[in-house]
């Protein structure tokens, strides 16, 4: 009885240790990957990203090869301005992988930057080759993306412009660093027609030297979108530099001069009257 009463003492004694040992030499269950219905520990916890919407079919088109455009923010602006899928065109890549800069980049709906970059690959580089006899480095962009209405008449219809929709074209600088500017009479007539062309076909807006007098250096495209099945408007006076009057006009105003006849001074021709509502974009 005494050894059974010693046991029991030594039993009590040891068992602490006996099952912190076994505690220590039982394995722990692996922890778990975390379900979608869980939640993970604050500690590892990942941030949710934000959802964001698929890309348009315009911005899947527009790739890197074609052109580099960035996407950019959602354009809230007011009375109506901005819109969604707007990109930052930077510069248009060509077949062979070269650029072509718009400089400054334009901000532009998606649909209104690949146009841009299908003519500037497909029409533009050709005619300056063929034409001009270079390749072009960049596009001077005058205007793209800008709140406000119609020709900056208070007023008027939202212009293009503010959806993003329309791009002014300044001039072109070439690759062996002339610059052109399509409403230079002197530059080649057959670039600058060809340009009209080209332009004509692809946006549904053109506007240029003697379309409304807001025009004359530069050119206006977009693609605004016209009810009724109304045309597309093609406004471009390819002109030709003032020719010198022949001998014989010279010899007859000197005659009437002479005569004390006075001759009415040549007018400058003014265009149309402005129609704010339909006036410049
Ligand atoms: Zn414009």
């Amino acid at each position: 009885m005494k050894r059974s009463c010693a046991t029991i003492a030594l039993v009590t004694l040891v068992m602490p240790f006996v099952e912190v040992a076994a505690a220590q030499t039982v394995p722990l269950p692996r922890p778990r990957p975390f379900s979608n219905s869980e939640t993970a520990p604050a500690h590892t916890a990942a941030p949710v990203p934000k959802a964001t919407p698929s890309p348009s079919v315009c911005r899947l088109r527009l790739t890197p090869e074609r052109a580099i455009a960035p996407s950019v923010d959602d354009i809230d602006g007011p009375g109506g301005c901005g819109g969604a899928d707007i990109v930052r065109l930077e510069a248009v890549v060509m077949s062979d992988n070269s650029r072509v800069e718009i400089n400054p980049p334009a901000v532009l709906q998606c649909s209104m930057a690949e146009a841009i970059a299908n003519w500037v690959r497909d029409d533009l580089a050709e005619l300056a080759a063929f034409n001009l006899g270079s390749r072009v480095r960049s596009v001077r962009n005058y205007a793209s993306y800008h709140c406000r209405p119609r020709n900056n008449i208070i007023g008027a219809m939202m212009s293009e412009h503010g959806k993003g929709n329309a791009i002014d074209v300044r001039s072109i600088t070439l690759v062996n660093g002339q610059t052109i500017d399509p409403t230079d009479v002197h530059v080649a007539r057959e670039f600058r027609e060809g340009w009209k062309k080209s332009v004509c076909a692809r946006f549904s807006t053109v506007l240029g030297p003697g379309s409304d007098g807001y025009h004359e250096n530069h050119i206006h495209v977009d693609l605004m979108v016209r009810r009724n099945g109304y045309r597309a408007m093609c406004q471009w006076d390819v002109r030709m530099p003032a020719e010198p009057k022949p001998e014989s006009a010279v010899a007859a105003v000197t005659t009437d001069a002479t005569a004390g006849v006075p001759l009415p001074t040549p007018r400058p021709k003014v265009g149309p009257k402005v129609d704010p509502a339909r006036g410049r974009k």
